[in-house]
């Protein structure tokens, strides 16, 4: 198992220079996941012709964004790309809110959790909460205890509450992102899509499983977790796909508004990085665990949780959350994990088609940027 950091990644080299094609030009999209649903939404009002292709539909079982909600948080560390792309996310989560009338964002706060005096995740975050006016809280370990009595803060040195973050509704948006860009004239077509060939330099028309052909000027891949398979010499040694798993405890029947109520936390502990969203949409106190799981096939990989894995949450729960030591399970969620080799996001143009883009590696941490990340790609395509 490998450990790379989903919560503070290395500086982003992500490059979006123009590319701008003429207005009207066709655009293919295949996957309709946060990445490719949100950039088909810009695209679109961007002037382009765009036709959206995902084989089982956005915010699918199988996807990396088909979960109940995921936590939205700017603390990248020294990360400076990242804080402001979430920035930027999080004003277009509101208004899309506002627009589309439906809650999807829930600012319950993100509480860090940090066992020594320096933590470089959140202080290096410091000055850029400074500088966007968007301060996080200090707490004492004491101030911890008598905010959130559930809390075993034994072992924590002090924790920074985050008033600005919380979390999404994860599959629900997919499915409102897509409902939107149909709205608004996108095509959406429902099936399985197979690169073309590729020859002087350019990809010829894709295949889909209905034995059709979907012809546009450019495509664009945004498969997630399916991506190393698709393109396989190109990015199979930089994408890893793993297992990971998230329980949503049930809470106990006479308190269960103490869970409820709390905010999104993360704990630091340097290593598991277990983070948890309570009130997860009412359905259970969720707890992921942020180890990276076994290599996993996101078409056919069994989707139940492993006995070993679960034991490990249920013993880190037992300890930071005493009163959910004997919870049940209530639901639970297996997820493939997209880990480029360095955290970053991909975005880049195929080696050898010059009509072709490659948009992915979310790394575990992808989903909140879905917006922002649309919007910058439109204008990267746009003149
Ligand atoms: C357990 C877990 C916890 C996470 N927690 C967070 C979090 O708290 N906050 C956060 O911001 N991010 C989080 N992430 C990361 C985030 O979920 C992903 O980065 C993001 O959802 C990736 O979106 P995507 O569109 O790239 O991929 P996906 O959502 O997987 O979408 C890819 C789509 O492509 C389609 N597809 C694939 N191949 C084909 C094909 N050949 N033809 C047609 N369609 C195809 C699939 O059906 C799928 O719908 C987490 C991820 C996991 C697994």
């Amino acid at each position: 198992m490998s450990n790379t950091n989903t919560f503070a990644p290395v500086p982003s080299s992500l490059s979006f220079e123009k590319i701008g094609l003429p207005k009207k030009s066709s655009i293919a999209v295949v996957g309709a996941g946060a990445f490719g649903g949100w950039t088909s939404l810009y695209l679109l009002r961007s002037g382009f012709d765009v036709t959206l292709i995902d084989a089982w539909g956005a915010g699918n079982s199988r996807s990396s964004s088909g979960d109940e909600t995921r936590v939205i948080r700017s603390t990248y560390g020294a990360n400076e790309f990242y804080f402001d792309l979430n920035v930027r996310a999080l004003e277009l989560w509101r208004e899309h809110e506002v627009s589309w009338n439906k809650q999807l964002f829930f600012n319950s706060g993100v509480l860090w959790f940090c066992y020594q005096e320096k933590n470089s995740i959140i202080d290096d975050s410091i000055p850029f909460s400074q500088k966007h006016k968007m301060e996080y809280h200090y707490l004492s370990a004491a101030d911890l205890k008598k905010r959130y009595p559930t809390i075993n803060t034994e072992d924590v040195h002090h924790a920074w509450f985050d008033p600005h973050g919380g979390y999404l509704k994860a599959r629900e948006s997919c499915l409102t992102v897509n409902e939107a860009f149909v709205r608004e004239g996108g095509k959406f077509i429902l099936a399985s899509a197979k690169p073309g060939n590729i020859s002087s330099k350019r990809m010829e028309p894709i295949s889909l499983s209905s034995g059709e052909h979907a012809s546009a000027d450019v495509y664009v891949f945004a498969c997630g977790a399916w991506l190393g398979q698709l393109f396989p010499e190109l990015l199979g040694p930089r994408l890893t796909c793993t297992k990971q798993e998230v329980y949503y405890f049930g809470t106990p029947k006479d308190n269960a508004g103490a869970y409820n109520q709390m905010p999104v936390w993360v704990d630091l502990d340097g290593h598991d990085f277990y983070y948890g969203i309570p009130s997860n949409a009412n359905r259970g106190f969720k707890i992921g665990v942020d180890l990276r799981g076994e290599i996993f096939d996101p078409t056919t990989g069994d989707r139940t949780f492993s006995r070993e894995t679960i034991a490990q949450a249920r013993k880190f729960i037992a300890h930071r959350f005493p009163g959910l030591k004997n919870a049940p399970v209530v639901e639970s969620r297996v997820c493939p994990y997209e880990s480029s080799s360095d955290g970053n996001f991909i975005f880049e143009r195929h080696h050898d088609a010059e009509n072709v883009w490659i948009l992915g590696g979310g790394s575990g941490h992808g989903f909140k940027h879905g917006p922002a990340l649309g919007e910058l790609v439109a204008r990267t395509f746009s003149i």
